[in-house]
């Protein structure tokens, strides 16, 4: 069966929104295998690498990262080619017919990045609209400097969370299951992930 990773790896000096030093992650080694035994402490940004912004990273009471269905991020996707774009809006969804319920994945130029980019493929407020189940961009973030966060506040009210900071470069365009599942933090806005597609044919004969 072949698993594909779509996870940033979380280490110490690796890319984080806007490049900003406190959402580094920190590993600190607690014991050493010297001793006997290895464990670290390791600090994380509810929002470093690939993530899942939950309700309440943008709406005050939304829900927490613990209280989100699990099946939001569990099931079929799509994963959209939008590799030419700078800007991704309603009609470019549009043309793709994305469904009611759909699980969305968009792969653009971001999948690419090394580096913090400033100019990374953003959502507009009219693609927000949509009533999807989970919407996914390779961006660290889905829009940025917009006035009230609109696009992920029209996401976010509706219950719709966002999956950010994928990894698709490797992936082809097409229908996948997707596991993404949140760690069970409880109160806390947001929360990495461990996200992997597996090919339909796959998926089908685990699961029927
Ligand atoms: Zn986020």
């Amino acid at each position: 069966m072949k698993i594909l990773d779509i996870s940033m790896t979380i280490e110490p000096g690796m890319t984080v929104y806007k490049d900003k030093p406190e959402k580094q992650p920190l590993f600190e080694r607690t014991r050493s295998i010297d001793s006997g035994v290895e464990e670290h402490k390791i600090t994380l940004d509810s929002h470093v690498g690939t993530h899942i912004d939950a309700p309440a990273h943008m709406i005050k009471g939304g829900t927490d990262i613990d209280r989100l269905d699990l099946a939001r991020f569990f099931g079929k996707c799509r994963v959209l080619n939008m590799i030419t774009l700078h800007k991704i809006s309603r009609m470019d969804l549009e043309v793709r017919n994305i469904q009611k319920g759909e699980r969305i994945l968009v792969k653009t130029k971001n999948s690419d990045d090394k580096k913090w980019n400033p100019e990374f493929v953003q959502f507009t407020k009219d693609a927000a609209q949509k009533e999807i189940t989970l919407i996914g961009t390779d961006g660290l973030g889905i829009e940025m400097n917009n006035p009230n966060h609109e696009v992920h506040t029209t996401l976010l009210e509706k219950g719709i969370p966002v999956l950010e900071g994928l990894r698709l470069s490797d992936v082809n365009p097409g229908e996948y299951f997707l596991c993404a599942i949140p760690l069970k933090l409880k109160g806390i806005d947001g929360s990495p992930v461990r996200a992997i597609l597996l090919p339909l044919e796959d998926a089908q004969f685990l699961f029927g």
